[in-house]
């Protein structure tokens, strides 16, 4: 029984203050020392009233769900699940509960700021709500949610995540790498030549990239290649020329 059940909804202080609820199993402690602090201050008459929810939480501690900022809230979104204690992807099928259960630990830390449920590999079963445990029991059993959200995850997760890593693939490759179809620098062991379907890919990504803005990539082209560096023989650039620093005329050489 919570302490509120205890003493009834109408419970008040002597300084008028109702029960006030700072909830986990045990609850962070910064949590607690700061709704303390808060809620001296008022009666002190220096600070207003907290803000506290419909359950008596202090609301700014517990209004959004652990999901949101959980570390392994990119593994859930794409669609990568662990399956089983200690892997790094996202436990929702081994149990966790964080997307619907209120609680800031893993932004906040557990102690000194460190740690918190997933942060540590843990699952979260819910121990910040009122209806702990039994809502959320068996433990280490995946919510029952889970199978329609995480299937869609799964679905849609598994396409976006190959499309990241194309992405990814080409944001590994320096521009000047991809116009010289060669990699003449330290990074010697990265492959040369691009698959015809990476080239195709990056042709359209790039269309949508700069879309209305200036097209680094094209301008890019103009670069000398390797063994001819310097950058006052590139092409389609006008070195007499300087934007001023605000951009708002150009002057020439003579005239800085
Ligand atoms: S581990 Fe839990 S809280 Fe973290 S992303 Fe997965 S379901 Fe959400
Ligand atoms: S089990 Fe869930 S509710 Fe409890 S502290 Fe961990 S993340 Fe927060």
């Amino acid at each position: 029984m919570g302490l509120m059940d205890y003493l009834g909804v109408d419970y008040r202080s002597a300084r008028g203050v109702p029960v006030v609820n700072v909830p986990g199993c045990a609850p962070v402690g910064d949590n607690f020392t700061e709704a303390l602090a808060e809620l001296l201050q008022y009666l002190e008459g220096i600070a207003p009233l907290p803000d506290f929810d419909e359950l008596g939480r202090p609301a700014w501690q517990f209004e959004q769900t652990v999901h949101r900022h959980c570390p392994k809230a990119g593994y859930y979104e794409e669609g990568v699940f662990a399956e089983e204690p200690g892997d790094t992807e996202c436990l929702v099928e081994i149990g966790c509960w964080g997307p619907v259960v209120q609680c800031n630990i893993v932004e906040r830390g557990a102690v000194n700021h460190m740690g918190g449920c997933m942060v540590a590999g843990g699952a979260c079963i819910g121990c910040t709500m009122p209806g702990f445990p039994d809502k959320y029991s068996p433990f280490y059993k995946a919510p029952p949610g889970s199978a329609i959200s995480g299937g869609i995850s799964k679905v849609y997760g598994g396409g976006i995540r190959r499309l990241r890593r194309m992405s990814m693939k080409s944001g590994n490759r320096e521009p000047m790498w991809d116009n010289a179809e060669n990699v003449p620098t330290g990074w010697g062991r990265a492959k040369g030549k691009r698959d015809p379907v990476d080239k195709v890919n990056a042709y359209f990504y790039k269309k949508l990239q700069y879309r209305g803005s200036v097209n680094h990539a094209a301008r890019n082209k103009k670069q000398p290649l390797p063994q001819s560096r310097d950058i006052l023989t590139q092409k389609g650039v006008d070195h007499t020329r300087h934007v001023d620093v605000l951009g708002e005329r150009i002057r020439s050489r003579e005239e800085i």
